[in-house]
């Protein structure tokens, strides 16, 4: 092939690379092709090649989002090919490279037109679609009929074999929730483990017992730590005493167990971020956004889950809340803020913060060959933040993104 015909080299300079272990300073990360080729110094920077200055900044990899509803006005639930590429564009603007939209409770009809249009976005793969989609979370509808949180209760319901085959079938889903102490929750989980999903427990009340029932069927993950979980007081109104073991105990006693915070402070206090980092480590601990249609929009009203029946929810900006009862009902901001976040307000060291919202979480959901760290040979997903951590520019497989949300 001619020279000419071929792309130029995507070179970006002048910034610390944050690697999974350590930082480094001055690097050069050379991209070709859509590939990451090279990490690592370099005296002079080749020719022919588009330059990126990251001014002194960080070059880091982009963010993977686990669990995250919507945004700029769009919840997956929606179920169109426009609601999800506005809702994957509003968090590429955050820094999120690869994304799992993620369901709600809702009809089958509901699900399914999601699902549907979830494929046909990762088909048309198109770098202006924003974050690309590496798979769906299926996870609502099975939640504990007491742990429903801010989700429509009409949309909940226990597993049904003949549904979740339908879903499953589809071939989207890559991670799968479900209540472990709900009847068929284990078959559920058993056909998710078949299907190469990460397994995960959410929106439960489930003992120690239960969990290890599901933790043999393949659970191996639970979502948002310490929000509509069970706890040890939850499960003392359910069994009385002896008190018996929760969610969090079985989270923090099984190395083979990981989890997710959502830091966008309101949720949690830095104290329970910091535990949850210390106790965990960076290996086990994911950051995600959970975040609702309210990202990139003005405080007000907003339908959680599908446009035509979720629940109402308001935003004041800062964070969702159920209106009237004050609950929490998911985050209005991006992976971009709770990496911010999570620096400020625990011990966590930069890489390890980074590693949180990128390699650990595409290492959990098995997708760690193709995108979550600066290596060789991994998709060209790149951002470039200033030294306070703010997002200044995103690359998606070697292509930059439109704009960054400052
Ligand atoms: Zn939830
Ligand atoms: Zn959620």
């Amino acid at each position: 092939m001619a020279r000419s015909a071929r792309e130029p080299a995507l070179v970006f300079h002048n910034g610390t690379a944050v690697l999974p272990e350590k930082l480094l300073p001055d690097a050069v990360v050379i991209c070709e092709g859509g590939r990451i080729k090279r990490v690592g110094h370099l005296r002079t920077l080749p020719r022919d090649a588009t330059l990126v200055d990251a001014k002194g900044g960080y070059i880091t990899p982009g963010f993977v989002d686990i669990h995250v509803h919507g945004g700029d006005g769009a919840d997956f639930m929606d179920g169109t090919a426009d609601a999800v590429r506005t809702a994957c564009r509003a968090h590429a603007r955050h820094g999120t490279t690869t994304i799992f939209p993620t369901t709600t409770t809702g009809s089958p009809e509901q699900l399914c037109a999601m699902l549907q249009a979830c494929l046909e976005v990762q088909r048309s793969r198109n770098p202006a679609d924003g974050a690309r989609i590496a798979g769906v979370h299926f996870y609502g509808p099975y939640f504990a009929p007491d742990k429903v949180g801010c989700h429509s209760q009409a949309g909940r319901r226990d597993p049904d074999a003949r549904e979740y085959r339908r879903h499953f079938a589809t071939g989207i889903i890559r991670i799968a929730t479900c209540a472990a102490e709900l009847p068929g929750a284990e078959k559920f989980y058993r056909e998710a483990r078949k299907r190469g999903c990460l397994i995960t427990c959410g929106h439960s009340n489930a003992t120690w017992l239960e969990m290890a029932r599901a933790f043999r069927a393949g659970m191996r993950h639970v979502d948002h730590f310490w929000c509509a979980m069970s706890s040890v007081a939850s499960l003392r109104q359910r069994y009385g005493t002896p008190m018996q073991a929760s969610m969090e105990q079985f989270v923090l006693a099984h190395e083979a167990m990981s989890t997710e915070v959502i830091a966008d402070g309101c949720h949690l206090s830095p104290e329970l971020l910091d535990f949850a980092y210390r106790q965990l480590g960076p290996h086990r601990l994911c950051l995600v956004t959970d975040a609702n249609r309210a990202l990139d929009m003005p405080p007000g009203r907003y339908r959680f889950g599908c446009v035509a029946d979720g629940e109402w929810i308001e935003s004041d900006g800062r964070v969702g809340f159920v209106p009237g009862g004050g609950a929490l009902a998911s985050s209005v901001v991006g992976l971009d803020a709770m990496v911010r976040n999570m620096k400020a307000m625990t011990s966590a060291s930069l890489p390890e913060v980074i590693r949180m919202a990128s390699l650990t979480p595409a290492e959990r959901a098995r997708i760690a060959g193709e995108v979550g760290s600066l290596v060789p040979g991994k998709r060209a997903d790149v951002l470039v933040l200033n030294q306070r951590l703010r997002l200044k520019q995103v690359f998606l497989g070697g292509v930059e993104s439109s704009s960054a949300t400052d």
